[in-house]
């Protein structure tokens, strides 16, 4: 989960998601309307009874606020809740087997970072028909899955490539909220599959997003186009504006696929 604004446990309820299987909170920067939610959402998840551990990446500073309020108004926690503390800079903050997590500092009113999730490349895919053509036995699948050439009892060798195919391109997301245009922030984002940039205002209103350290919807179609982004999701609309549309139709002028993002929007990175 990335932040955690007002009524979170309530949207998780609404959409029908697992509180079991949330474990990583990332919060972008320490203003209530990314963070006011946590309570609230701990006090949720501690009634439901979940076991487990839910890691909360933030800055110190935001780690010693929190904690204090936890062992307030959340005691009797059935799961552990642990500080990852991170800094505003460029950094690898999370790695598991198949996935990376990194910081990118932002340009906000208070310390502020975006977070980039990269998969890591997978492993090739098995030919079924083939393997069982050449007779492939079950324990050498691993082996063959990461790229080894099959020897035959009799010494031939079936290249591998006969017997897979190759792997999935791995995905990527980047969410970068709050921030003012950065004109080095595409250059740190890179080609990623899905861009969440946010669009808190209009071109017409330009002269406000810069010193509020927000962004227009269209330098966050710049940014996706200088990172070489497949898609751009818009989001964190000032509420000035009546009809979200015109955040996709300022984007489109400058980058060609947009995606406008709406409570409880489901999106497929791909
Ligand atoms: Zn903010």
């Amino acid at each position: 989960m990335i932040d955690c604004g007002e009524g979170a446990q309530l949207s998780f309820m609404r959409h029908r998601l697992s509180f079991r299987r949330l474990r990583h909170i990332f919060l972008t920067h320490l203003h209530g309307d990314h963070v006011f939610g946590l309570p609230g959402l701990i006090g949720t998840i501690a009634l439901n009874g979940t076991g487990g551990d839910l890691t909360i990446h933030t800055f110190q500073d935001g780690a010693e606020q929190l904690s204090s309020i936890f062992k307030y108004f959340c005691r009797d926690t059935p799961f552990d809740i642990r500080f990852n503390i991170i800094k505003p800079e460029e950094k690898v903050i999370l790695e598991t087997k198949s996935l990376t997590v990194r910081t990118i500092p932002l340009d906000h009113r208070v310390p502020a970072v975006g977070y980039v999730f990269e998969e890591k490349a997978g492993d090739r895919h098995i030919r079924p028909d083939m393997t069982r053509f050449h007779e492939v036995p079950l324990y050498m699948m691993k082996r063959i899955k990461a790229g080894e050439d099959f020897i035959k009892p009799d010494g031939t060798v079936i290249p591998n490539d006969i017997l897979t195919s190759p792997p999935s391109p791995p995905l990527s997301y980047a969410h970068i909220s709050d921030t003012a245009y950065m004109k080095n922030l595409a250059a740190k984002i890179g080609p990623v599959s899905l861009l969440f940039h946010e669009t808190t205002y209009l071109e017409e209103h330009k002269s406000l997003a810069a010193p509020r350290g927000h962004s227009t919807a269209r330098q966050a179609a710049m940014v996706a186009r200088d990172a070489g982004a497949k898609a751009l999701l818009t989001g964190h609309y000032s509420s000035r504006y009546k009809d979200d549309s015109l955040f996709k139709k300022e984007a489109l002028e400058i980058f060609p696929n947009v995606i406008l993002n709406n409570e409880g929007l489901v999106t497929v990175i791909k």
